[in-house]
């Protein structure tokens, strides 16, 4: 499965951080020139998620409600938003690294190879 693409980005509205991508979307500069009318917090990106504080329903079957803070909810959204970003320019320059390096003719993986550290690494981060 492919994620939309990074960068990603957050955005905040109140209470509620909505995950953005800006690699589909308009750049600021070219969105800007379309609407120059629009504040710039107006401006969208492709939308990936939004998480926000909620609370697990209520009655019995539910439990204890259960609320976390805003901080929590803006921390567990800058870890997906960075962990995508630098997951996906990490195998990025895992790639340039293998593109940029010659075949190498190692028979097994050799920690002073470059291409075989890069290849090694590239097949854990895209099994
Ligand atoms: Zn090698």
């Amino acid at each position: 499965m492919k994620h939309t693409p990074t960068p990603w980005f957050i955005k905040r509205h109140d209470t509620t951080f909505k995950i953005e991508s800006l690699a589909t979307s308009p750049t600021i500069t070219e969105w800007r020139k379309s609407n120059p009318d629009k504040r710039q917090d107006t401006w969208e990106g492709t939308s990936v998620c939004e998480l926000s504080v909620r609370y697990n329903g209520s009655g019995d079957k539910f439990g204890p409600h259960q609320i976390i803070s805003t901080e929590e909810v803006e921390a567990n959204a800058a870890i997906i938003c960075h962990r995508v970003n630098n997951f996906d320019a990490v195998v990025e320059a895992l790639e340039n690294v293998l593109r940029d390096t010659s075949e190498c003719s190692c028979s097994t993986i050799s920690p002073f190879c470059s291409h075989c550290k890069a290849r090694a690494a590239l097949k854990l981060a895209k099994p």
